[in-house]
């Protein structure tokens, strides 16, 4: 490491700068170069534009490589320079994505270039040396997301929905950006005395390559910063819909095996378990993970193992009525697969309140991650559920809000939660339970919800909460509205059946089993169409549960193309 200066360290990185910058040796240079390509820049060249270039890792072999946090602003940051025997790459590069930095040439330098394939193909084939690049590409993201560099620019009024949107989808991608208030910012200003945004232009947001675009779709961002690849047209040996735990283990296992793999995602990483502040019963972790450190690593892990994850995908269609089967994307794109796993889990129930809508991302929200508690500061908020990971909820606001009044129809928590998560609650002075009460009506301004009216189920009688921050966790329904026509088999409430029970009642109608058709455990009714995690029936519905099917399902789907003719391509 030269001994320049490094800026904008955050503090928490900076016991880890030795992690976060590793020099290799000489040895371990000379075994990367069957990787990678030699090349020259003189002296002022720029190697990497924040934005454009894909690339997988640049080594310095000689001289000096400065490197700045740019955004689509022009604004340029100095992080650090790197000499001989480091290397310039953070996640992005797993899955050569576009660079979220400026990569210059000090001197005349010589560098070894490695393709985002070969980066791959590094970090597994060198365990030891390979650990060490992939911990310094996530420490490295880690420190952009700390100190908000690079990345995207939004420009709104604070409280514009648009924007809560769109800040909690990067947030939630762990994909860093920056807000500015035109009302404050001279640079915000400008760029809207040129672009006049119009009541619904808000956020306008600045890409890493310069373009601004006017209140875009998540999928235009995902296109931007690389979110959303251009998928190729090919037949995938798995498609995989749905990035949560299941989904994402799926993608670790059938990628760490070989296959390709196309994950689907339409929203964010993680699914249902990114949202809990504290997952303290998966395995293997003491003092507990939060949902999205967890998710965070497993979405990295996948992409070392040339997962291609696209989001936001939303899977809209199933088509299995002839061979390959084929999976249809919001937009129209349709992907072909050898093989599909249904792992599209659950979303959150809604009370029956007819302005709901008009709350959410402004006073209601389905998790309670540190944005959301942040939010939450000093301030009296209502929370409704008595399920574990309403529990879990309202121990992490404690920590936040002044009160927690948590809101349960039913007499007590015993039948719903955790013993250890009922005695947490006990024990926290600033959270009051009330029994037998329901949410009755929202009220609120332009700034979003104000009033919570919550009734006694016994009495009848009514009380007002004047809160601006409303948390629902009263359970999930399944994503398989999407699966309408395809022929999968679900339950009455929608969960997908699997095994013996997706097609016990074809068996029924058949006069031996012999000749029953046969399926997987996690097989559906339809052959080659797996479901695994939440979404599918009688499975228990926790983070490990999820992980264990998706990684079991990868033997039944080796199983499945065993079966496949040998024409098959
Ligand atoms: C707040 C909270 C706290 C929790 N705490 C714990 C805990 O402490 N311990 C524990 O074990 N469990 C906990 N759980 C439960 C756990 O999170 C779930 O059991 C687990 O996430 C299920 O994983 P999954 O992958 O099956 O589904 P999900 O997590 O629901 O993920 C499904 C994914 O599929 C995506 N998707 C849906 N439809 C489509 C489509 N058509 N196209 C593309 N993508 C789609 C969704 O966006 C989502 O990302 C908690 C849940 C919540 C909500």
């Amino acid at each position: 490491m030269s001994d320049t200066e490094v800026i904008s360290m955050p503090s928490t990185l900076e016991s880890r700068r030795h992690q976060l910058n590793p020099v290799l040796t000489e040895q371990e240079i000379k075994r990367l170069h069957r990787f990678g390509n030699v090349r020259q820049y003189a002296r002022g060249v720029r190697i990497l534009e924040a934005g454009h270039t894909c690339f997988g890792m640049i080594v310095t072999l000689q001289g000096t490589i400065t490197i700045c946090k740019y955004d689509g602003l022009g604004n340029s940051e100095f992080i650090i320079e790197h000499g001989p025997g480091e290397f310039t790459a953070e996640v992005s590069q797993l899955s050569g994505r576009p660079s979220l930095v400026n990569a210059t040439a000090k001197d005349d330098v010589e560098v070894l270039e490695v393709s985002a394939e070969n980066l791959r193909a590094l970090v597994i084939a060198e365990a030891e040396l390979g650990e060490r690049i992939v911990r310094a590409l996530i420490l490295r993201r880690v420190g952009l997301l700390e100190s908000e560099g690079g990345g995207l620019v939004l420009v709104a009024p604070p409280g514009n929905a648009c924007l809560f949107h769109l800040r909690s989808f990067l947030s939630s991608n762990g994909y860093p950006y920056r807000i500015l208030d035109p009302k404050d910012d001279e640079q915000a200003r400008a760029l809207c005395d040129y672009y006049q945004p119009g009541p619904d232009d808000w956020p306008l947001v600045v890409c890493p390559d310069g373009a601004v675009k006017k209140n875009p779709s998540h999928a235009e961002v995902g296109y931007c910063i690389g979110l959303l690849p251009v998928i190729e047209d090919k037949l995938w040996d798995v498609v995989v819909v749905g990035a949560g735990p299941a989904g994402l283990a799926t993608s670790v296992y059938a990628g760490s095996e070989g296959l390709s793999v196309l994950a689907l995602e339409q929203r964010a990483f993680g699914g249902q378990a990114a949202a809990s502040a504290r997952i303290e019963n998966y395995l293997g972790f003491p003092t507990g993970i939060s949902g999205g450190a967890l998710a965070g690593r497993a979405f990295v892990q996948a992409q070392k193992f040339g997962v291609e994850v696209a989001i936001p995908a939303p899977a809209t269609r199933l088509l299995c009525d002839s061979w390959p089967l084929r999976v249809e994307i919001d937009g129209g794109q349709v992907v072909r697969a050898k093989t599909v796993v249904l792992a599209s889990g659950a979303r959150y129930k809604r009370p029956g309140l007819d302005n709901i809508g008009e709350f959410e991302g402004r006073g209601i929200y389905f998790w309670a991650s540190p944005i959301e508690a942040k939010l939450c500061k000093s301030e009296e908020v209502v929370l409704v559920g008595g399920g574990n990971s309403a529990g879990q909820a309202a121990v992490f606001l404690s920590g936040y809000a002044s009160k927690v009044h948590m809101v349960i129809r039913g007499d007590g928590l015993k039948a719903t939660m955790s013993t250890y998560l009922i005695d947490r609650i006990k024990a926290t002075p600033n959270i009051e339970l009330h029994t037998h009460t329901e949410i009755v009506a929202l009220e609120g301004n332009d700034d979003g919800l104000a009033r919570v009216t919550f009734r006694c189920k016994d009495t009848g009688e009514t009380d007002s909460c004047d809160v601006c921050r409303l948390f629902l966790f009263i359970g999930a329904d399944p994503n398989t509205a999407w699966l309408a026509d395809c022929g999968v088999e679900v339950d009455a409430q929608g969960f997908i059946r699997t095994g013996f029970d997706a097609i016990k009642d074809q068996c029924r109608a058949k006069m031996t089993l012999a000749d029953a058709p046969q399926r997987a455990p996690l097989e559906t009714s339809v052959p080659g169409v797996f479901a695994i995690g939440d979404v599918r029936s009688g499975s228990t519905k926790r983070v490990a549960a999820g992980v264990g099917e998706g990684a079991a399902v990868v033997s039944q789907i080796h199983a499945f193309l065993a079966k496949l003719p040998l024409t098959t391509p």
